[in-house]
């Protein structure tokens, strides 16, 4: 959809939403409690690495929960979006029955709305800033409902009773390569293809989605979901290539001589961290990303699959963060009698969504907070058998205007555990850096680049975690779309 179709289409509604307004008071829009997400029972959920845990608002609850939003002149709640979703057209449109239109909106700015309406950390973007907030009332829940306008197109879709969504503009015949297909590569690789170029994505795996497969585990983001945006990509013309690394496979001076006029960078932050602690090399210890990895997309411990995976009885994984609460909610699904997240600051600092904490407790996930790893004993095989864990206070903040954790003298326990999965944060992947010459980096190794994205190669612009560090979902989409823009403006000016 193009500005100025974005435009009439808010013009267009204008006369209907006073309507609405008008329609029913503010003071019973308020009194409507907000509505809740049906979920699977948690005791039945741990037993499922696959069925999703939040089954999706009714569209009698979306259409309840459409009416609190009390349509605000200045909807505050569009400055929490990173992409500037004009979150009260769609939630209207829910509200007049509408979830097709509703999703017109959405994609006026975001690629991927059914995956952002399940990832999102909405409670600290769009929903932090509703006005029920000022009023002491719970926010309007904006990401179930942008959630049930995208689970509706879907479904519109499938009974045919709506186009692809991806319609793009006559070809203009430039080639252009994306290096990785996560949210920030699918993203610009749709907003490109929609201008007219033809894109061709190169991914290092055998499966396209980056983070969205590998990463974020089916019970949170079905690979359904993912699968149908990709659908709607190859409609619209872009070409998908498999097991290529960028920076070995393929060098960026054979992308230049197959063609390619712009290269955009979206490798993401794929390399863990570790902490360095004593013992760190015990067999049973592995990153997240390892352990994510090998069940989400290579099927261990599924019948069939030939990965193996270890699976601890009792488990402990380091880090506040979502990747932390997707590695120890998995790991209960793999059958671990204990689950632990160990984090050495309070859960108030910890980075996680909201919800994946409240699930994870659910579920049956313990929480050791304030509480930090320094050192891991093995048994006499090798293998991890206990870990020592020193207790932390909280200090005044630091940089991250976070109280920073302060060990207290002489309190450390011993707990015995038999898997550790460490998931304290993520690098940038080194490879396409280090191959291309005269590629600028900052020093925590990101991709160097300009306010339109472009790095300091001309031809290559880079977006995503590879230029953030690990962010999120919807940033990382965000890029997509502005290096997109910055790079058709730059080849079409070129060709005149
Ligand atoms: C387990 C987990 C859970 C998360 N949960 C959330 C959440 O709930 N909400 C949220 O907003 N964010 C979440 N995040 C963060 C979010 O997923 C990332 O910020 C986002 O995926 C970054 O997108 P990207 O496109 O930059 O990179 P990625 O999604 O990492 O994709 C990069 C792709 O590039 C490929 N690649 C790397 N090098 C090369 C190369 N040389 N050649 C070709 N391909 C290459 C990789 O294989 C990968 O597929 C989570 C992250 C993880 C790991």
């Amino acid at each position: 959809m193009h500005m100025t179709e974005h435009s009439e289409l808010t013009d267009r509604m204008a006369p209907w939403r006073t309507e609405l307004r008008n329609e029913i008071g503010a003071k019973a829009r308020t009194a409507i409690p907000r509505a809740k997400m049906p979920q699977l029972d948690a005791a039945y959920r741990v037993g499922t690495l696959t069925e999703e845990v939040n089954q999706g608002l009714s569209s009698g609850q979306a259409v309840l929960e459409a009416t609190r939003c009390l349509d605000c002149p200045t909807p505050t709640c569009m400055e929490g979006c990173p992409v500037s979703i004009e979150i009260p057209s769609f939630i209207k449109n829910i509200q007049r029955g509408r979830a097709d239109l509703a999703s017109d909106v959405l994609r006026m700015t975001s690629a991927l709305p059914a995956v952002c309406g399940r990832v999102c950390p909405q409670e600290r973007q769009c929903e932090s800033r509703c006005i029920y907030h000022k009023m002491g009332k719970e926010p309007v829940a904006i990401g179930y409902l942008e959630r049930f306008a995208a689970d509706m197109e879907r479904a519109l879709e499938k009974m045919g009773l709506r186009g692809a969504t991806e319609r793009g503009e006559r070809g203009n015949g430039i080639r252009v390569a994306v290096a990785g297909s996560g949210p920030a590569g699918l993203s610009f690789a749709g907003e490109m293809a929609r201008r007219g170029f033809e894109v061709d994505v190169f991914e290092a795996l055998h499966e396209i989605g980056g983070v969205l497969k590998y990463g974020i585990p089916e019970f949170r983001l079905p690979n359904e979901i993912v699968d149908a945006e990709l659908a709607n990509l190859r409609k619209a013309g872009v070409r998908f290539h498999t097991n290529t690394v960028i920076g070995k496979t393929l060098s960026y001076d054979e992308l230049l001589n197959e063609g390619f006029r712009g290269i955009f960078v979206a490798s993401g932050a794929g390399l863990p961290r570790f902490m360095g602690v004593p013992g760190e090399n015990l067999c049973g210890i592995m990153s997240s990303n390892e352990y994510l990895t090998r069940i989400n997309l290579m099927g261990a411990g599924r019948a069939g699959y030939a990965t193996p995976v270890a699976k601890g009885h009792r488990v402990a994984v380091i880090g506040g963060g979502n990747t932390a609460m997707d590695s120890v909610r998995t790991a209960l699904r793999m059958g671990a009698e204990r689950a632990m997240i160990v984090y050495r600051r309070s859960e108030a600092e910890m980075p996680a969504r909201v919800e994946e904490v409240h699930h994870a407790k659910e579920e049956g996930v313990e929480f050791l907070t304030l509480c930090n790893p320094v050192e891991y004993l093995g048994d006499e095989k090798g293998r991890v058998r206990a870990m020592r864990v020193q207790r932390m206070e909280l200090g005044e903040p630091d940089a991250s205007g976070r109280r920073r954790p302060v060990a207290i003298a002489g309190a450390v326990d011993e707990i015995e555990i038999d898997e550790v999965i460490v998931s304290v944060g993520v690098s940038p992947n080194p490879l396409i850096p280090d191959t291309i010459d005269g590629l600028d980096v900052t020093e925590r190794g990101t991709i160097a680049v300009n306010a339109g994205l472009r790095s300091s190669i001309h031809t290559i612009f880079a977006g995503g975690d590879i230029v953030r560090g690990g962010a999120t979902v919807i940033l990382a989409m965000g890029d997509g779309r502005k290096a997109a823009a910055s790079m058709a403006e730059q080849l079409l000016n070129t060709e005149k």
